[in-house]
């Protein structure tokens, strides 16, 4: 009787220690969608090569799946405004940044600067494949069609909801110094509900709120 009730006690140890240790081994598999919304990403943070982003397709781009539902969530809830939210550019993998930041070196070389030069003028307007936050599918830039100068409604609407759905307008104006990237009205991060409410309502950079970290 006693060898039994051990053996059951033992059981339920190894099942209880099993179970506590279930979580650690899923985020070990799919840390962003696990912990890190919150993941810093700009001119001097890399997006580490190691991560494995689990993406999910809204409008034909692909976005992180944590951020799924939430998006779906802002995107139904601008429409009851009459504002449809397309989505321009979403997760991009390096590659693609890579592709991108060469097509418009290649376009500087053939106006005739030197490699050097077309580098530091390209850096200027795209970021170094790596540093993209593009890169974490955790970005979106909203547009028509890519017509970033007609959207004025739609920039306001996102600029006074977006933060209820975890996002935050990541390069605000008169934030250059820190950002390191001109105000973009389009671009959008989620960080989460909670840091979004904070940096919105204290009109904070993500660099800011992370303070120390940066
Ligand atoms: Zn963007």
């Amino acid at each position: 009787m006693k060898k039994l009730l051990t053996l059951i006690i033992g059981i339920l140890l190894i099942v209880w220690v099993y179970y506590l240790q279930k979580p650690y081994i899923n985020s070990k598999v799919d840390p962003i969608s696990e912990i890190n919304t919150l993941i810093l990403v700009n001119s001097e943070n890399a997006f580490p090569d190691n991560i494995n982003l689990n993406l999910v397709t809204f409008q034909n781009k692909k976005v992180a799946d944590i951020i799924y539902n939430d998006l779906v969530n802002m995107y139904n809830n601008a429409l009851n405004d009459n504002i449809t939210l397309k989505i321009n550019n979403a997760y991009r993998s390096k590659d693609e940044q890579t592709q991108i930041f060469e097509n418009k070196m290649n376009d500087y070389e053939n106006e005739g600067y030197t490699k050097e030069k077309a580098y530091e003028q390209t850096k200027l307007t795209v970021q170094v494949p790596g540093y993209s936050e593009h890169e974490t599918g955790l970005a979106i830039d909203f547009s028509d069609e890519g017509h970033y100068d007609e959207n004025e409604k739609m920039w306001e609407w996102l600029k006074n909801n977006a933060y209820k759905y975890g996002f935050i307008l990541r390069y605000p104006e008169d934030k250059y110094e820190i950002t390191k990237i001109d105000y973009e009205p389009w671009h959008y991060r989620y960080v989460g509900k909670k840091a979004a409410k904070e940096i919105t309502n204290k009109n904070l950079t993500l660099e800011e709120y992370l303070g120390g970290n940066v």
